[in-house]
């Protein structure tokens, strides 16, 4: 069988993750990534083996810092037939024209907008939306977080409606020059757009989101609430996720308090880049009340939409119909449980 050419445009946080889990696919190959700048993650890209095309006016600074370069961008979108944008949000829209008139398919970020493909994708809500198509969009870490475990919930026992609040880092660990750096900052602007962007995938479901900026950069963490169509018990709801794809639970008496102490366990598990892909659920922190759900989650937001987004390649690429076996290779290679 022959692979499907992957190019990833923009490798930064999540698209040399992105990279790096294509590379390790047996039914796709990285035929290459792109940089704008010959920087450390340039150099860093050509050590890892990868071909580096670059936007034609930086042809010249990477020669200059020694750096080969196999083409320019316009020439990945000829050599692949799907492209992984992650570029900053924003930007992959302005990308969007390049990779239709090179007649190929594009998977976009959750910093574009949804009206920009029209789809939108989640491997356990939707996989089978995404077939065949020339564009959509994985959904950013937040969204995917809440999809994980709201899908499997709402298919077993239906919602009547989610409040979530999302304590979100203020950046990525790599990066210096944003913030807060020492407070919280709500979000005013209520509700969120966290609700809509989770309703691209699950439009029927009555969700809203609120959001607070925290001054760390590991994790963010939910604090969900949710009313259930009916009367449920605790028990059976940790029975829904313990069988879900991507969500790990754990318990605070382990030592697993908080996020500082799950992306240790990450670094343990020795994964590449410490990723913990999974959404993670404390067990001992679930409680269903009634028709009431209470629950915390906590994202890894540099890597959980990563697998995602392997998966969404083989959707698009018709490379594998069934949802289910799709997830199961990719896990297998990230080494997901
Ligand atoms: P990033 O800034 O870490 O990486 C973006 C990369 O794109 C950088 O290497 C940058 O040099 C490159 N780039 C900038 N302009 C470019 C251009 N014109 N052409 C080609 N490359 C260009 O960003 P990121 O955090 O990886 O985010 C990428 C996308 O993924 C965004 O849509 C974002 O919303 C989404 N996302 C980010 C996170 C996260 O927490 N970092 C999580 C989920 C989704």
């Amino acid at each position: 069988m022959s692979k499907a050419k992957v190019g990833v445009n923009g490798y930064g946080t999540i698209g040399k993750r992105v990279a790096a889990a294509v590379s390790k696919q047996e039914d796709m190959e990285v035929v290459g990534v792109t940089k704008t700048k010959p920087n450390f993650e340039a150099r860093s890209a050509a050590d890892r083996g990868f071909d580096i095309y670059v936007p034609e006016e930086s042809l010249r600074a990477f020669e200059d810092a020694d750096i080969p370069v196999k083409g320019t961008i316009r020439e990945l979108c000829g050599a692949a037939e799907i492209i992984v944008d992650c570029t900053p949000g924003g930007i992959g829209r302005k990308y969007k024209a390049e990779y239709e008139s090179a007649g190929i398919k594009a998977i976009f970020q959750g910093g574009e907008d949804h009206s920009l493909t029209g789809i939108s994708f989640n491997s356990t809500a939707n996989y089978s939306e995404s077939w065949g198509a020339q564009f959509s969009r994985v959904v950013s870490c937040n969204t995917t977080g809440l999809l994980r475990t709201l899908s499997p919930i709402d298919r077993k026992i239906k919602i009547k409606a989610v409040y979530a609040t999302l304590i979100r880092r203020a950046t990525d660990p790599g990066d210096s020059k944003s913030g807060p750096v020492n407070g919280l900052e709500p979000t005013v602007k209520l509700p969120t757009h966290h609700g809509p962007d989770v309703k691209s995938v699950m439009p029927w479901l009555n969700i809203n989101t609120m959001a607070v900026k925290a001054s760390t950069t590991l994790m963010h963490l939910h604090t969900v609430a949710v009313e259930m169509e009916k009367e449920s018990g605790t028990e059976d709801i940790l029975e829904i996720m313990r069988s879900s794809p991507r969500v790990r639970l754990i318990n605070s008496k382990s030592g697993l308090k908080g996020t500082a102490e799950i992306m240790e366990f990450g670094k343990d598990l020795g994964r590449d880049r410490s990723d913990m892909y999974e959404i993670v659920v404390w067990e001992d922190g679930v409680k269903a009340v009634g028709n009431m759900l209470y629950y915390y989650q906590a994202i890894h937001q540099e890597s959980d939409v990563v697998p995602e987004n392997v998966d969404c390649i083989r959707s698009m690429c018709k490379l594998e119909e069934d949802a289910h076996t799709s997830v199961s290779k990719t896990n297998r290679s990230l080494g997901i449980n």
